[in-house]
């Protein structure tokens, strides 16, 4: 599929993705205010400014757009067609940058998680993620128990087929 923004048009395009208060973001935090945690928002003095902070629990959780830090999913192994080189360089930066940070945050001692942009699309997951991650996980958070009973297969006896009678 061709671009059709002009190079100018599409960096200002790629500029404006923004990185904060996103979808994703939103509901993470959501989450952990319903699992009754608290946490605060953006912390300037940890490497990589995690997007929540639970300084009792010493632990971080950074949010993550799929694209621009390149997740192994779809969207994340997605290139644009213009300029594929320059932005392929410039999120495989952002990659190393990113595991640099989770690397420093471990040292100082903090528990880092990242949630990816595409998990927020299955909510009762991501809350079960979070949930155990933080430590604050409640049966009644959990994934729904399976309603229908699980199928169990049985053995079926060999076919008997009639053996022909050589001839
Ligand atoms: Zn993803």
């Amino acid at each position: 599929m061709a671009d059709t923004l002009t190079p100018a048009q599409r960096s200002k395009c790629m500029a404006a993705i923004r990185c904060k208060d996103t979808k994703p973001e939103k509901l993470a935090r959501s989450i952990v205010h319903g699992l009754g945690l608290r946490f605060r928002l953006h912390a300037p003095a940890l490497p990589g400014k995690p997007d929540l902070v639970f300084h009792s629990r010493r632990a971080v959780v950074f949010v993550h757009g799929c694209y621009w830090h390149q997740h192994g999913c779809k969207r994340g192994r997605s290139t644009p067609v213009v300029n594929a080189a320059f932005w392929r360089k410039k999120r495989a930066a952002n990659k190393a940058r990113d595991a640099a940070q989770r690397r420093e945050l471990r040292l100082l001692g903090w528990r880092v998680l990242v949630v990816w942009e595409c998990q927020a699309r299955d909510p009762v997951a991501l809350r079960a993620r979070l949930g155990n991650f933080l430590g604050a996980m409640n049966p009644q958070w959990a994934r729904p128990a399976r309603t229908r009973p699980r199928r169990t297969w049985k053995r079926r006896p060999l076919a008997q087929s009639p053996r022909r009678k050589r001839t």
